[in-house]
């Protein structure tokens, strides 16, 4: 019988845990039940990915710099990805305006509505803890950022599993090993492409856990949701994001499409498993490792490529973050504050939206915290900050999971832009977690 494919499998998994959620949430002590015996799962799959995201970007990263074996390639590589990076994120917050600006889903929402959202989440702790994230993220100098590439103990940076330091040590790594030349690099580049094999096994291993994971992920979710009544005030919004991250996902399938010309329908199938557990996590870090090895077994693009781009990428273009940070700014204006919707106001917050999602961290709801910097710089005022987030906490979830599609997918395509342009997209070789284990079992 033929095998069902992983993303049916996890389609499955997904279907049935909502619908369990559904079902506990009406059950007297069901929540208590999800919370104590079904989402510890989840917790451990998002862990184990976790857990090798490091030793799978510092193996990749250093393996594909010593396998470029020229400086210059780097370089020619690091713009490419970093100026198509920016591209495409200044694409998705146009897109983001023009629709909240054409279809305004924040004009005219009676005022009972707004009072109950305030009544229910300006205080609640879900706001005020983005509104302390914020004000912190706020008080670092303007360099700060830069700063932190820089760790000043890897271990520090492996143990906290800051992305971009590890990255920056692993590319350090790697030009060194370059500069050793290859006989004295040798040792090193067999042991990280070793270590690379091994971990690309693990992501295997541990997706073969995935479609219970994300049963036991989307139960949880559910579960969280109470008010009904208030999402339904909401779907109008709601629907502005999706809709505007479905013109994303089509731009990301017609670049692929022009420039590599691979079929768009491949692509979405082979990122498919990719794209569901950035779903079902909202999570582009914790995706990380899957979204790796869906790039290079499945897609065909090289590990050099891969390597570099993917850990970056997942670190600075947040494509769907952006897109909802443009959207959701301008919706709370138009509920709110509207005398401050001028066009000067709507292109501050292309810019600033742009360097939110770089500077957003690749766990859930961290658009949310990066959106109070968005609109801090349009001089927004203070005393509402609250209310504008508790307009759309409601529905923050659910538009976090979707905007983490993008953001994933965002990074594959990427990926494939660049691997074309450096003539490293091959025909890909899948490998299975079983390949070996006749002979070993
Ligand atoms: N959850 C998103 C991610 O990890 C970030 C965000 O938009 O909140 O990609």
């Amino acid at each position: 019988m033929k095998k069902l494919a992983l993303h049916w499998k996890i389609i499955i998994g997904m279907v049935l845990g909502i619908i369990f959620g559904f079902i506990m949430n009406s059950i007297n002590g069901g929540k208590g039940f999800v919370t104590d015996w079904i989402a510890p799962f989840g917790t451990i799959f998002i862990n184990l990915l976790k857990l090798i995201a490091v030793p799978l970007i510092l193996a990749s990263l250093i393996k594909g710099i010593s396998d470029l074996k020229d400086i210059s390639k780097i370089k020619s590589m690091g713009l490419r990805t970093i100026g198509i990076y920016i591209g495409t994120t200044l694409v998705a917050i146009v897109i983001g305006l023009s629709i909240v600006n054409f279809i305004k889903p924040g004009e005219g929402m009676p005022q009972d509505t707004i009072e109950k959202i305030k009544e229910k989440y300006e205080n609640d702790a879900g706001v005020t803890d983005k509104l302390t994230k914020a004000a912190a993220q706020k008080d670092a100098g303007p360099l700060q950022a830069l700063v932190d590439i820089f760790p000043s103990n890897i271990f520090k940076a492996f143990a906290e599993a800051s992305m971009l330091q590890v990255i920056f040590f692993a590319l350090f790594v790697g030009i060194c090993l370059l500069l050793i030349g290859e006989k004295s690099a040798e040792p090193l580049v067999k042991f990280f492409d070793s270590l690379n094999e091994v971990v690309m096994k693990m992501v295997d291993l541990i997706m073969l856990f995935a479609p219970y994971a994300v049963f036991a992920l989307l139960a949880n979710v559910i579960i969280a949701f109470d008010d009904t009544e208030i999402l339904i005030k909401l779907l109008f919004y709601a629907f502005c994001v999706v809709g505007g991250l479905m013109l994303m996902i089509g731009f990301y399938l017609s670049l692929v499409w022009f420039y590599t010309k691979k079929s768009p329908l491949w692509f979405l199938k082979e990122i498919s498993p990719a794209q569901l557990l950035a779903f079902s996590t909202s999570s582009s870090a914790a995706t990380l490792p899957v979204t790796m090895e869906r790039v290079e077994e499945h897609l065909g693009v090289d590990k050099e490529v891969s390597g570099f781009v993917l850990p970056v990428g997942a670190t600075v273009n947040m494509d769907g973050t952006s897109l909802y940070q443009g959207i959701a700014a301008v919706f709370i204006m138009q509920v709110i504050w509207p005398e401050g919707l001028t066009f000067t106001n709507q292109l501050v917050i292309v810019a600033t939206a742009l360097l939110a999602s770089i500077g957003s961290a690749a766990v859930p709801s961290a658009g949310m915290v990066m959106l109070v910097i968005v609109l801090e710089s349009i001089g927004f005022p203070a005393e509402l900050l609250p209310i504008g987030l508790a307009l759309i906490f409601a529905v923050d979830r659910p538009l976090d999971m979707c905007r983490t599609v993008v953001n994933v997918t965002g990074d594959a395509t990427v990926s494939m832009l660049v691997a074309k342009s450096l003539d490293k997209l091959h025909d890909p070789k899948p490998k299975e977690w079983d390949d070996n284990y006749d002979a070993v079992k």
